[in-house]
């Protein structure tokens, strides 16, 4: 069972887990981890923070730690919080350069910014594997990226049937972010939506190498 974004910082040894990190941590214990510039955390100093985490990269990189580094994120938009959507997009867009610099998939936050999401992955290029994390949304906006060739992460929370769309398309994650549920229980609620067994659930194997 594979937890693709989680906040828990017990998990910092668990292979099975990539743990989403600050510029400050220390990235040695861990098997998996992310790094990114969350958009709640975007103000108008956002780009002292970004060359926090430009450093943290090379000192990964130099530490020859680069291969445990599973994904930029969680990075992207967000309406409801965070910065204003001029220092988010600014930020979004310097952060997606440094997943192409460094040849990493993207762990996307999204929230009702989706269109503007895709304006920018398109006007920048991106052409890596882009996971849009902690998807709620409705069927028709899952078929919408799913035939964009993304990827959707599902939490304890999602819609039945756009779950079972990322499933049919191999390219369906499951995870636990920050609630409280372990993952062996968002696999159970993913097996009963998708009418198999949460052990025979299997993920695309885009973020080891
Ligand atoms: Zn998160």
């Amino acid at each position: 069972m594979f937890d693709i974004h989680t906040h828990n910082k017990l998990l910092i040894h668990n292979p099975n887990a990539i743990v989403n990190c600050n510029a400050d941590d220390d990235f040695s214990p861990h098997p998996l981890f992310s790094l990114g510039f969350h958009p709640w955390d975007v103000d108008a100093m956002w780009e002292s923070g970004f060359e926090k985490i430009e450093q943290s990269l090379l000192h990964i990189e130099s530490k020859g730690l680069l291969s445990k580094l599973a994904a930029i994120g969680e990075i992207g938009l967000d309406k409801n919080r965070g910065g204003s959507m001029q220092a988010q997009t600014d930020c979004f867009r310097r952060m997606l350069g440094l997943a192409d610099r460094y040849a990493k998939p993207v762990i996307l936050h999204c929230v009702k910014a989706v269109d503007e999401i895709l304006l920018i992955l398109n006007e920048e290029n991106f052409s890596l594997p882009v996971v849009f994390h902690g998807f709620r949304g409705k069927p028709e906006q899952a078929r919408q990226l799913l035939n964009k060739g993304f990827y959707l992460s599902f939490g304890p929370k999602f819609n039945d049937e756009s779950i079972k769309l990322a499933y049919e398309a191999k390219r369906m994650f499951l995870e636990t972010d920050d609630s409280r549920v372990g993952i062996e229980d968002v696999y159970e609620l993913a097996g009963k939506a998708l009418s198999i067994s949460p052990t025979d659930i299997s993920v695309p194997g885009i973020f080891t190498s």
